[in-house]
């Protein structure tokens, strides 16, 4: 029997994520979360999609990442989708931050294990939550082979001078500070879908890739490999996010220490969980700040104005750094949805070739559905919104790998 099928884990510090893909049509067998891991009332919620099942829910405890794991095998197993079924390939991990070190995805040993270890203090949030996941998971199934699929490794690609910050480079050395970037998966999979949206090999197109989740950023992709990125040491500079800063001008930190009397701790908190726009306007749902701004509160618009002044800039930027755009693509939950930051992001950017059409970018219902063009006919940049799917991505990475197949399809 060929082992046809990939389990995508994605590990957070209290929630496991977890879906079951055929490789072969691409097609969900199962979907599953595991939240509030560590807490009395953990929820696991289980979608068996290949049986057209309903959705299951379990509401108990789950004290640890590998409880949880063990719960998720069950679910699977009770539908003949276990760990230890034939047609399982493999278990495609995702791993925050891969450093310098991993520049494509990776077969798990225990070198692999020690080398992502070894990157917690650049990652102190993530890697260690994504370590659990690969452990628990080879517990469960010692023979099955496992992958890492980075968040940084499309950015390995990044030339020196957009990768390096302009700082004593021995001290930046010794520490591994350095802009590495992160959503990496997603602007792959993205850079690579408008390029087939546009009939195009992924190698003659450049793109710039708008992430806008409630972590954000930006990539600039020139045929097929990213020049730059808007986050960096950590997922902290960039853009405004829903909690976090993106940019500031590094002092802000020794001022609120010195002036403020704040401790590094309390900066890294305000930074990174009450900034953005939360910290602007008590909201980080775009759909909420949207409502607001209609309903004409100020703070709301300031909100939204300082997101789109951020975006626009980095729009621009990214021009410069491409010199020829060929194409920008929205993606991730506000990309996706929102209508009216399409529109302000790019509203007035006439001469760089940039416009949205109205009807194409306010579309509802099936035409708003799935890799779409929302620049007017005969454009000169295309504009698209382009629905991220990482878990498939990192399927794929993983199937090529396992199966020695290329490092992926063109899709
Ligand atoms: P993500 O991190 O990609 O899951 O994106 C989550 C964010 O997407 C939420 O915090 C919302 O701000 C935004 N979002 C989700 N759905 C919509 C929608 N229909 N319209 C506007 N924003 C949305």
């Amino acid at each position: 029997m060929t082992a046809t099928r990939v389990l995508v884990l994605n590990s957070g510090s209290s929630s496991v994520k977890y879906q079951l893909l055929e490789m072969t049509d691409e097609s969900r067998l199962a979907v599953g979360l595991v939240e509030r891991i560590g807490e009395r009332q953990s929820r696991l919620t289980h979608t068996p999609v290949a049986t057209g099942g309903e959705r299951r829910e379990r509401v108990e405890e789950f004290a640890d990442h590998e409880a949880a794991l063990r719960a998720a095998s069950e679910e699977l197993e009770a539908e003949g989708l276990g760990l230890d079924a034939p047609e399982l390939a493999a278990i495609g991990h995702r791993v925050v931050h891969g450093g310098r070190s991993f520049t494509r995805p990776t077969l798990i040993d225990d070198g692999v294990l020690a080398e992502i270890r070894r990157l917690v203090p650049v990652a102190p949030l993530h890697n260690p939550a994504n370590l659990t996941g690969i452990t628990t998971a080879q517990a469960l199934n010692p023979g099955l082979p496992q992958v890492a699929v980075f968040d940084t490794t499309f950015h390995t690609t990044m030339p020196e001078h957009a990768a390096r910050y302009a700082i004593d480079v021995e001290t930046a050395d010794a520490h591994r500070v350095r802009r590495y970037g992160f959503h990496g998966t997603s602007h792959a999979y993205v850079s690579r879908r408008t390029a087939q949206l546009l009939g195009a090999d992924p190698a003659d197109v450049n793109v710039i890739v708008l992430h806008l989740g409630n972590g954000a950023s930006v990539s600039a992709v020139q045929g097929g490999r990213c020049v730059d990125t808007s986050m960096g040491l950590t997922p902290l500079e960039g853009l405004v996010m829903g909690t976090r800063s993106g940019d500031v001008d590094p002092a802000v930190v020794f001022h609120l220490v010195r002036v403020a009397g704040m401790s590094v701790d309390e900066v890294d908190e305000l930074l990174n969980k009450r900034s953005g726009l939360v910290g602007l306007c008590g909201d980080n749902d775009m759909r909420e700040i949207r409502r607001r701004i209609e309903e004409g509160d100020e703070q709301a618009r300031l909100a939204f104005d300082i997101y789109i002044h951020r975006i626009r800039k980095y729009i621009g930027a990214y021009c410069a750094v491409l010199g020829r755009v060929d194409a920008v693509a929205f993606t991730a939950g506000v990309g996706e949805n929102s209508p009216p930051v399409r529109e302000a992001a790019l509203a007035g950017l006439d001469g760089l070739g940039l416009a949205v059409d109205p009807a194409a970018n306010e579309a509802e219902g099936p035409a708003a559905e799935g890799p779409r063009l929302i620049s007017p006919r005969g454009a000169r940049v295309a504009v698209a919104v382009v629905p991220t799917d990482e878990e498939l991505e990192i399927a794929h990475q993983t199937y090529a790998l396992v199966t020695g197949a290329g490092r992926h399809r063109t899709d």
